[in-house]
């Protein structure tokens, strides 16, 4: 069968030894002849992305010797898939509009005595969830700003028990659950990380997503909203992270570990290959 993967960078800073494995690793699952290996740009927060820091996602993955299909999927020019998806989560009745800020919905989960510890997520506490039809409709005419997000009883309720299926992991019983009613459009933009690349994967016709362990989480939502907008599930392999010496995540900001400045510094893609522990497609 063929296998289908991607490498799904954003634009916002210069790619690191981190990426370089993310992308090694999905080129290296899609090495059979028929098999095909993809790259997005994952571009919809355009505060944060530019075309300069794209340009050297080009240049830093040439260098590594990758190859990937033609055309390039930019996500910035495909926000009308990203709003037909959400338009039938709103028919559906699956999402509501949100208006509250992340100050107000911080105070108000301290305020219940949930307090968020540590790297905690903060669970919203659903408190535009109930506002009715009149109200909702008089604060956008006022102006304020609002997202969507996903009534989880409901699509949860709808869906009935999921699962999805890693090659590491094995069989996932999906729990979006636990991560309450999340946003499916940002308020400044009328799509979400979790949205946009749902509806891209499928689109691209990905069977196999590879990413990094930090985004195993992220599956369960995907795998939800597979489920509410009809769609098939890929199956999923999700990778160790690549850390600094002492054990830390890499940050983009961090230049030791940027691929232009190990290049600059003089070594090679085969030193690079060398440091992440994977072997050139
Ligand atoms: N764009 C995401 C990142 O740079 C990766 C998304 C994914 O692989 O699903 O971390």
């Amino acid at each position: 069968m063929t296998i289908i993967t991607r490498f799904a960078p954003s634009p916002s800073g210069f790619l690191h030894l981190g990426h370089a494995y993310a992308a090694i690793y999905a080129a290296n699952c899609a090495n059979g002849s028929s098999d095909r290996f993809l790259l997005r740009i994952e571009d919809i927060d355009q505060s944060r992305c530019n075309l300069s820091f794209e340009k050297s996602i080009f240049h830093d993955l040439s260098w590594l010797g990758l190859d990937w299909e033609s055309p390039v999927r930019r996500q910035s020019e495909h926000f009308d898939d990203y709003d037909d998806a959400l338009q039938k989560l709103k028919v559906a009745g699956f999402v509501y509009p949100c208006f509250c800020t992340r100050k107000e919905i911080l105070h108000e989960v301290i305020a219940a005595g949930n307090a968020p510890h540590g790297n905690d997520k903060v669970i919203y506490p659903g408190t535009c969830k109930n506002l009715g039809e009149s109200e909702q409709e008089e604060l956008i005419s006022s102006g304020k700003p609002y997202a969507f997000r996903l009534n989880m009883k409901k699509a949860v309720e709808y869906t009935g028990g999921l699962a999805w299926y890693d090659r590491i992991k094995g069989k996932q019983i999906a729990r979006p659950e636990i991560f309450g009613d999340i946003i499916v459009a940002r308020k400044e933009f009328s799509t979400s990380y979790h949205l946009a690349v749902t509806i891209d994967d499928h689109l691209q016709g990905v069977s196999l997503i590879t990413r990094g362990s930090d985004l195993f989480d992220s599956s369960h939502i995907h795998r939800l909203l597979q489920a509410l907008l009809n769609l098939d599930s890929p199956c999923y392999e999700h990778h160790r992270l690549i850390t600094t010496p002492i054990g830390r995540r890499i940050a983009k900001r961090d230049k030791t570990n940027r691929l232009a400045d190990l290049r600059e510094r003089g070594m090679s893609p085969m030193d690079i290959y060398k440091m992440i522990e994977l072997t050139p497609w």
